[in-house]
């Protein structure tokens, strides 16, 4: 079994800079690196203002807040990457993508190093298929926001070794993270159902059953879920929830993953939820106002 000790994390956007806090917290070093420089110092701050948040309510101490801090440095290339004992693949949820990074990669790969990817529905076993070892790639699925969710979906290709899993699952529990395990089909269970439900949501105010606010209310009050469908699809984001869908639509081939025109509508216009400041909602102000 590979003793982890350095954590690579590629793609530092909303996961990869919560898995990389997550991962320091748990005391490994992590590098970060991705394809936007901009990204680095933008994953810094995030983490440094989420690891404050927590010295505040004082659970966490000052001193280990900044050793926490100084065990994630900047990856300048693909090389300083692949050297680490695990790399975490958490760039955009598009195939394509995907695949060039992990192509890119292989050459730099040490010799034990595991390599697993948080993607939210693309096929393990294809993207192992990108690298020179399926059998040492595996799914670790960080929930959002990966510190704080204790979840992580852990998904075996058809090649994944059983070391690799026995690994990757003592890994995630090294970080106080439990796990449960998912087949390798299009989005796995997490997001199988969570991602349709707000799809449905979405349908539900294009065709005006209800708006924004009360479809929300409906289902936080009515279901007791912790957020409203659309508050949950624009604290995912919008281009990931379409992503998921299309990987449903494409993977199942069943018209009832259909995306819903309107998302469609909303990723085209840029409008992808909380990181770009509008989704269904509007966070230019204090409190977010629903759009629709
Ligand atoms: P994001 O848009 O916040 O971040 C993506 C990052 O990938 C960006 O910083 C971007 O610059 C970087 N990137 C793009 N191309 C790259 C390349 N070629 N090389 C290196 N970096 C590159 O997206 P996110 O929400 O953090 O999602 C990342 C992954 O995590 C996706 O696979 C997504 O499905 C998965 N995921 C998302 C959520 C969620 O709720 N958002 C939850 C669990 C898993």
């Amino acid at each position: 079994m590979t003793t982890i000790r350095t954590v690579a994390i590629i793609g530092a956007g909303q996961m990869g800079s919560g898995i990389a806090q997550a991962v320091a917290t748990g005391g490994y070093a992590v590098r970060l690196y991705d394809a936007d420089l901009s990204r680095l110092p933008l994953a810094h701050g995030t983490i440094a203002n989420s690891l404050a948040r927590r010295v505040e309510r004082e659970s966490l101490g000052a001193d280990e807040a900044q050793a926490i801090l100084g065990r994630i440095t900047d990856a300048a290339d693909l090389a300083a990457v692949g050297t680490a004992d695990l790399v975490i693949e958490a760039a955009v949820e598009d195939e394509a993508v995907k695949t060039d990074i992990l192509q890119a990669l292989t050459p730099h790969l040490g010799p034990d190093t595991l390599v697993a990817s948080n993607t939210s529905s693309i096929s393990i076993t294809r993207l192992a298929s990108a690298t020179d070892r399926p059998d040492r790639f595996i799914g670790l699925h960080f929930m959002k926001p990966a510190p704080a969710m204790r979840l992580v979906e852990i998904i075996r290709g058809i090649a994944t070794s059983p070391a690799t899993y026995e690994t990757a699952v003592a890994f995630a529990q090294s970080l106080g993270k439990t796990t449960t395990n998912a087949e390798d089909f299009p989005a796995f269970i997490v997001n199988r159902i969570l991602v349709p439900m707000v799809n449905e949501a979405i349908f539900t105010l294009y065709e005006g059953v209800g708006d924004v606010a009360s479809i929300d209310k409906a289902l936080k009050l009515g279901a007791n879920h912790p957020m409203g469908p659309l508050e949950l699809a624009d604290f995912m984001g919008l281009d990931v929830v379409l992503a998921i869908m299309n990987v449903l639509y494409d993977g199942l081939a069943d018209s009832k993953y259909r995306p819903c025109p309107l998302l469609v509508k909303y990723v085209e216009a840029g409008w992808l939820g909380r990181k770009t400041g509008r989704g269904f909602y509007d966070y230019s102000g204090d409190v977010p106002v629903p759009t629709r």
